[in-house]
């Protein structure tokens, strides 16, 4: 089960494309998934939170979110540093396995 399924549990698709209604409220908003995720969560900006939600739902979510942006921005620093000249991967690799095959000799 993909992790996005979970949200289904709680929130459920409107009418409109697009359009998710909590379960808990029944509050319904745009922005599908990743706004009904925020409303469970308390992620100001986008949508109000949920004043019905479980903790364990709002932790839940949270974490979620959180571990998503993480993962995000350590992407973002990787692709910039390598495009600034401070990394480069695949010359490390090669380094390394030159090495390597140097030491079996
Ligand atoms: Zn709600």
């Amino acid at each position: 089960m993909r992790r996005e399924d979970m949200t289904w549990q709680y929130g459920i698709k409107g009418n409109d494309k697009g359009r998710v209604r909590c379960n808990f409220c029944n509050k319904e908003m745009g922005g599908g998934v990743y706004h009904i995720k925020e409303h469970f969560a308390w992620v100001k900006g986008n949508v109000t939170g949920c004043k019905e939600v479980l903790l364990a739902v709002k932790q839940q979510m949270l974490k979620i979110i959180t571990d998503g942006k993480r993962k995000k921005v350590q992407r973002e620093r990787d692709m910039e540093e390598v495009r600034r000249g401070y990394k480069n991967p695949i010359d490390e690799d090669e380094d390394q396995e030159a090495e390597f095959e140097a030491q079996i000799e």
